[in-house]
């Protein structure tokens, strides 16, 4: 296994192998942010290719060992979507998850063999429907009745029988922030098994002639610490495959457990060993799979955030840093919450530091903060930085790899920054740089 080799930045920081720092520099993926930040510009999507693909094999190495064969590893496409990504994580063996048309084509036009491509979300029009059996998506998450009578009726009409999972809601609450949970009973997705909807769902799927149901999803949320939420819902879900078959006869082939392991942000965040957790997870699963005589279905996980997280990094440049007296410091960088919502939205904590002033103590605190118009416009608040930070230097924010590209927005016609992939001591542009003529193209 490629993983870069690097000595610890610090020991209160060694957030993540891929940091350390040379001559007062951070580097990442053994190369100085300085130098990248010349070459390409800020503000600066990098993405660590062979941490990607460590990740990659973390989980791919521990399902093949652990899980009946044919279990299957899916990154979850919607935490870094782009078709240099769709390559990577292709090559490594994984499938994919999708959940729009626009996450389709971004596949198909990567070359992504689509038979693996496993097609999510609590509304397909009729449209995405017809466009994902185009494109020839192996499977859909089917997330409610409806959506199972529009799958039939198109699965019809083209004379084919299409692979279906059906999305049912185990009932946990996992306790994280609401807006990434979502497999407690209350959620827009999926059909829940403690309403009692959910076995009049799966028999009204194998009642249709054009749809081959092979088995059930779920998924209870993301950046879960809590306890181990996968092994809930193997619990839950072995009892609901258990009753459906006693009630329909009916065996499910696969079982998707949905999104994938928490990672860290900050140093309080926990280390998880993914591949103890995959071991244990599975021990688990036969054991109950023996108790209730029934055979282990092939397991499905959709690892999004864990994929590509800490293989990420943003930087910055300051433009300005801003002392109210008696009150405190605003350190004001060229990008903000059109490249990183996370904070506006969720609270979320980052990691962040002054990439050039590395041996000078992080004495000063103050707010990240980006230059959109809005005062909720924060990156990080209660940052410490070293006192000297002044404009021109640049700010590293790790492990940025999730759900900041994906959800970068056009927001007062903000550029969106490029991606620019590090690999084997080299670097190369994945997504370029959007431009003032991009941000006019559409406009008529
Ligand atoms: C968001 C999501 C994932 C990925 O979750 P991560 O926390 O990024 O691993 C997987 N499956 C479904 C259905 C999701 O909604």
């Amino acid at each position: 296994m490629m993983i870069p080799q690097t000595t610890p930045l610090r020991p209160e920081t060694a957030l993540c192998s891929n940091l350390d720092r040379r001559d007062g520099h951070l580097r990442f993926a053994g190369q100085d942010t300085i130098e990248l930040a010349k070459t390409y510009g800020t503000p600066l999507y990098l993405m660590d290719e062979d941490r990607v693909r460590y990740n990659c094999r973390l989980y791919r190495e521990a399902f093949s060992t652990c899980f009946p064969e044919g279990s299957q590893v899916l990154y979850a496409s919607k935490a870094a979507a782009f078709q240099q990504m769709c390559r990577i994580v292709g090559d490594e063996g994984l499938g994919l998850d999708v959940v729009s048309s626009g996450e389709i084509h971004t596949a198909k036009t990567a070359g992504f063999p689509m038979a693996r491509v496993y097609y999510h979300g609590n509304n397909k029009t009729d449209e995405d429907i017809a466009y994902a059996m185009d494109a020839g998506v192996g499977c859909f998450v089917a997330d409610g009745t409806e959506e199972l009578l529009a799958l039939e009726s198109e699965a019809a009409r083209r004379g084919v029988r299409q692979k279906v999972l059906l999305r049912i809601t185990p009932g946990i609450d996992p306790h994280t922030y609401a807006a990434v949970s979502t497999g407690q009973v209350d959620s827009k997705f999926g059909v829940s098994i403690e309403t009692g909807q959910a076995e009049p769902f799966v028999r009204l799927a194998l009642d249709q002639p054009h749809l081959n149901v092979a088995g059930f999803h779920c998924h209870v949320g993301s950046q879960v610490f809590w306890e181990d939420v996968f092994e809930r819902s193997v619990m839950v879900m072995m009892a609901f495959i258990r009753t459906v078959f006693d009630h329909c006869g009916y065996l499910p082939e696969e079982l998707d457990l949905g999104g994938g392991y928490g990672v860290r942000y900050v140093e309080n965040d926990p280390e998880i060993d993914i591949p103890r957790k995959i071991a244990d997870l599975a021990e688990m699963l036969y054991a109950i799979a023996k108790r209730l005589d029934l055979p282990v279905p092939k397991i499905l996980m959709e690892p999004g955030r864990s994929i590509v997280a800490d293989a990420g990094m943003t930087l910055y440049t300051v433009g300005s840093v801003k002392e109210i007296t008696g009150y405190k410091r605003y350190v004001s960088v060229d990008g903000g919450m059109s490249d990183n919502p996370r904070y506006a939205l969720y609270g979320s904590q980052y990691t962040c530091f002054n990439a050039g002033r590395m041996d000078e103590p992080a004495d000063m605190r103050c707010d990240l903060v980006g230059r959109c118009c809005e005062s909720g416009d924060v990156i990080q608040p209660d940052v410490p930085f070293p006192a000297a930070t002044r404009r021109g230097d640049v700010i590293a924010v790790c492990t940025t790899g999730a759900y900041n590209f994906s959800m970068a927005s056009g927001y007062n016609r903000m550029l969106r920054p490029p991606v620019v992939m590090l690999r084997g001591g080299g670097s190369y542009v994945a997504v370029a740089r959007e431009t003032l003529d991009d941000i006019v193209r559409l406009d008529r």
